[in-house]
């Protein structure tokens, strides 16, 4: 038998990569097995973000190392963002790796090619990822991801706006769509489509419910963005909008070329058109120079622009960024772990509060599966919610009536379809 293991680690893009691989080796007649010490093939996906992620997988291929001395005929493939431009130097390190594939690059290996953009899983998920644009040209001071992933490089409109009709067809109740920055989609491509006019195109998809995207990028986000998002019915009112950093200079040190004042301004047009918006952010704390004046800046953005969720993570030097060859790594990792849970605690009094004003409302969602005897899925504003029930609910849109709420999820009562 033909079989394949893959490992994941990392973003949605990696997850959404994962995907396409495991379709384009079940096309192949080869099957996923559980034990990863079965496969025949092995691939690892790797993330580089921060060092936490490079470590896992570096002790994921010293794991893999061993196993192919026993096992020499498995074939290990790297993949993610630890392959880098120029693999010369990773073939020394990790001689046991059969083949490196560069993220979101082309490949072509054992039979396995990804030029045909038109293999998709048999069944897809009722909330299916498709990749818009590939690559970054930002360079975010502290950010790998430029240099493993490459420039941008959106797919063309009709390739996409087709693989979403064949993932509705077998399925798919709802799309993600994404990128390192969906709002600079299309500037690449002839006719320089934008990711406002993709919306409208896929907002005329039959049996297509529900469209989200991220991540966005607050320098780039357009007017006809925020009305694509106001006056869309498919598309859910819900942006995930990184800030990064409260405070100017911290802002400017990191290169995201925009500060508070126009961060917040945003913010406020985007509650305009969309008044139930749902705001989440990504922040870093502890990058270089960040003393306690800059970081009660971050705190005090946090606690006013009411965001559901807040992904706060340490700032972690990454090779070949700006900020590590130019910063000193000043602040000490006791505490960037205390800014971190400073963060989380001040945060998890946000969402609270908001998910208690849910208590008692009615709220449509969209389910996507089973946990521990409970269904599960998401409201148009991406908060989870369980109930019960023992008939099947999978894919559908039901009304739940919302009983108990906490900061990350909310539970209630099936009241009709
Ligand atoms: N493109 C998105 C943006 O502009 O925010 C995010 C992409 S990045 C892969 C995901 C998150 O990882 C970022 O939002 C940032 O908070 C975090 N991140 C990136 N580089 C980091 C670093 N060197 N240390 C800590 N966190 C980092
Ligand atoms: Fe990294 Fe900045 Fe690009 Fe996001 S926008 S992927 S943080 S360089």
């Amino acid at each position: 038998m033909l079989s394949y293991f893959i490992w994941t680690i990392g973003c949605q893009m990696n997850q959404a990569e994962s995907d396409r691989l495991s379709a384009l080796f079940e096309a192949r007649g080869y099957q996923a097995v559980p034990d990863i010490e079965a496969a025949g093939i092995i691939i690892v996906n790797s993330c580089m973000v921060r060092k936490s992620a490079e470590n896992r997988t570096i002790n994921k291929l010293m794991m893999l190392k061993h196993l192919k001395n026993t096992s020499p005929e498995t074939k290990i493939v790297l993949t993610g963002c630890l392959v880098s431009e120029n693999t010369d130097e990773q073939k020394e390190q990790y001689p046991f790796v059969d083949y490196f594939l560069k993220a979101g690059g082309k490949f072509d290996f054992e039979g396995i090619t990804n030029e045909n953009p038109g293999v998709l899983p048999a069944q897809a998920a009722v909330s299916s990822p498709v990749t818009i644009i590939q690559g970054c040209n930002n360079f975010c001071s502290y950010c790998i991801v430029p240099y493993r992933r490459g420039r941008e490089k959106s797919r063309p409109e009709d390739e996409i706006v087709n693989e979403v009709k064949m993932l509705v067809e077998r399925g798919a109740k709802e799309v993600v769509l994404l990128g390192q920055n969906v709002d600079s989609y299309g500037h690449d491509l002839p006719g320089k489509p934008d990711l406002a006019g993709l919306l409208h195109k896929l907002n005329d998809v039959e049996g297509l419910q529900r469209i989200r995207f991220l991540t966005n990028h607050p320098k780039d986000m357009t007017s006809q963005l925020i009305e694509a998002i106001s006056g869309l019915e498919k598309v859910c009112e819900k942006v995930n909008l990184p800030v990064q950093a409260g405070d100017d200079d911290t802002l400017a040190a990191m290169g995201r070329g925009y500060n508070v004042a126009q961060y917040v301004a945003l913010v406020d047009r985007l509650r305009k058109s969309v008044p139930d918006i749902a705001l989440t952010t990504d922040i870093i704390v502890g990058f270089p120079g960040e003393n306690e004046h800059r970081f009660a800046n971050t705190m005090k953005l946090l606690v006013t622009r009411c965001f559901v969720g807040v992904h706060a993570a340490m700032y972690s030097p990454r090779p070949e960024t700006m900020a590590a060859k130019k910063f000193d790594d000043n602040i000490n990792q006791e505490e960037k772990k205390k800014r971190v849970k400073l963060l989380d605690k001040a945060q998890a009094v946000i969402a609270g509060e908001i998910n208690a004003r849910l208590a008692g409302k009615k709220i449509e969602v969209l389910v996507e599966g089973r946990k521990k005897g409970k269904w599960y899925g998401r409201t148009r504003s991406d908060k989870l919610v369980f109930f019960e029930s023992s008939d099947n609910w999978m894919g559908q849109t039901v009304c739940v009536k919302i009983e108990n709420t906490s900061p990350w999820s909310l539970k209630g009562r099936i009241i009709e379809t």
